[in-house]
């Protein structure tokens, strides 16, 4: 750290993240020194390749290191309230993260979402209605690429991000074309000391001169509408004015613009009302970009979801499995259950890392559409206070067995839909983990 001591920006955490901050900043011809507080950190060997002569020290975090920073770039996944962290903060040194040194830096107007559920959903829509309309765009964030590593010289027509609560929490500056924040429903309540304090780094996406759109169905988030700034709705009631909305036609559901029909919903092949929101808020954000309609239409059309969400996998003796597995909250479980609904009773997998969630919400939900509940993982037992009498339990050590249990207990005409309502790192590296061992088990179902 010697070579170090005058100025340096200090980046704790080396994930994709982590390493995108090195890269970026080494780039400006900035010093960097770099911590983890594991022992081999994910893109260890990748920084090492690269940049050798950079400073890294793993195994921990400690405090004179940051105290000696002139910055400090947490990865997201670092808590800011780790006592370290808020030393630092309180001495005046400077705590950024990725989403910050974006901000400062990008070239074309950013278009930023975020909520709780819907996020990765909205970003590959809106990117790929804006590619049908023949725009450049530069998608990621929280999803695929990080966000420094989309920064291009010349610039595309628009940066569309994913933005997790995590990475809002260290933004100051960003000025969105156009934000959202989806809806908000508790989640990471274990990195939060309060739902409000969830909601505030979420709402800093809203921050600066950019269109608001609001989601007006959802009470938190109607509630930051800010009155005098630009703002568009999207509604899942009948539309009103020339906001985004559905509304039926000779017994068909559409989406619409104002009094407007779109398209039927049936012509898209995402299913559910929470995927007819996110139909919705993109029209909304691509409609702000300046989006031909019917390039917007097409893609909604095309758009075949993406894998973990919600997706079909096999049908078996007229049981038909569904793979939900990025489903790592109550909200997202409640709203994949309510979506498949409508043909059947359905056979639940659940459980996994809780992360302090209240499970109570789910009792009605399971009551209304569940038969039959397998729960696995950490979490498995608190859920089970929370299912109802009229739902069979099964408990389950992994997730092959928990696929036979379904297996054994799903009637013909039925469903199976693996959506967790948890984390999965008590069992699994990361949800698509969790999603590939559970197709892996419903393929190897006997015929
Ligand atoms: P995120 O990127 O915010 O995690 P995804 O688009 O990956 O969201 O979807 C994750 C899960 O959340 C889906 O599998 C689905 O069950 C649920 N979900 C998706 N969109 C919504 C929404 N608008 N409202 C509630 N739940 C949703």
């Amino acid at each position: 750290l010697q070579q170090h001591s005058s100025h340096y920006s200090l980046i704790i955490g080396l994930g994709q993240t982590g390493l995108s901050c090195a890269r970026f900043l080494l780039q400006q011809g900035n010093a960097v020194a770099v911590i983890d507080s594991s022992e081999k950190p994910a893109c260890l060997n990748a920084l090492q390749k690269d940049y050798p002569e950079v400073v890294v020290k793993t195994g921990g975090i400690p405090a004179d290191w940051l105290m000696r920073a002139d910055s400090i770039v947490l990865s997201p996944g670092v808590d800011p309230r780790l006592p370290q962290i808020r030393q630092a903060a309180e001495a005046g040194i400077e705590i950024i993260g990725d989403i910050e040194l974006f901000a400062r830096h990008a070239n074309a107007p950013i278009i930023a979402i975020t909520g709780s559920n819907g996020k990765s959903t909205v970003t590959t829509l809106v990117g790929l209605m804006a590619q049908r309309a023949d725009k450049k765009v530069a998608v990621g964030g929280n999803l695929g690429t990080p966000a420094l590593d989309l920064l291009t010289d010349p610039a595309p027509d628009f940066y569309v991000l994913e933005l997790s609560s995590f990475q809002m929490e260290t933004v100051h500056s960003m000025n969105a074309f156009a934000s959202v924040i989806l809806n908000v429903s508790p989640d990471h309540l274990d990195r939060y000391d309060s739902i409000e304090d969830y909601q505030r780094a979420k709402q800093k996406v809203y921050h600066g001169t950019g269109v608001m759109v609001i989601n007006r169905d959802d009470p938190i988030v109607s509630a930051m509408a800010v009155a005098g700034r630009d703002q568009l709705g999207f509604s899942l009631h009948e539309s009103t004015g020339y906001e985004f909305g559905v509304l039926t036609q000779r017994g068909h559901l559409w989406l619409a613009e104002g009094d407007t029909p779109l398209m039927l919903v049936s012509d898209m092949k995402i299913a559910g009302s929470h995927n007819i929101a996110n139909a919705l808020a993109a029209l909304a954000l691509g409609s702000v970009m300046g989006l031909p309609m019917d390039a917007m239409l097409k893609a909604l059309k095309e758009f075949k979801g993406l894998p973990h969400r919600c997706r079909f996998v096999r049908e078996l003796h007229g049981v038909r499995w569904f793979n939900d597995s990025k489903a790592t909250n109550v909200g997202a479980s409640i709203a994949a259950i309510e979506g498949l609904a409508e043909n059947g009773k359905i056979v639940l997998i659940a459980g996994g890392v809780g992360k302090g969630q209240n499970f109570a919400p789910l009792s009605p939900i399971l009551n209304n559409y569940v038969c039959t509940i397998v729960l696995i993982g950490q979490s498995a037992e608190e859920l089970a206070r929370h299912v109802p009498e009229t739902v069979q339990i099964h408990f389950a050590a992994d997730m092959k067995s928990a696929v036979q249990a379904a297996n054994n207990s799903a009637q013909t005409g039925q469903q199976v839909l693996l959506s967790p309502a948890c984390a999965s790192f008590d069992q699994f590296a990361n949800y698509a983990d969790r999603g590939d061992h559970f197709e892996q088990a419903v393929r190897e179902l006997a015929a």
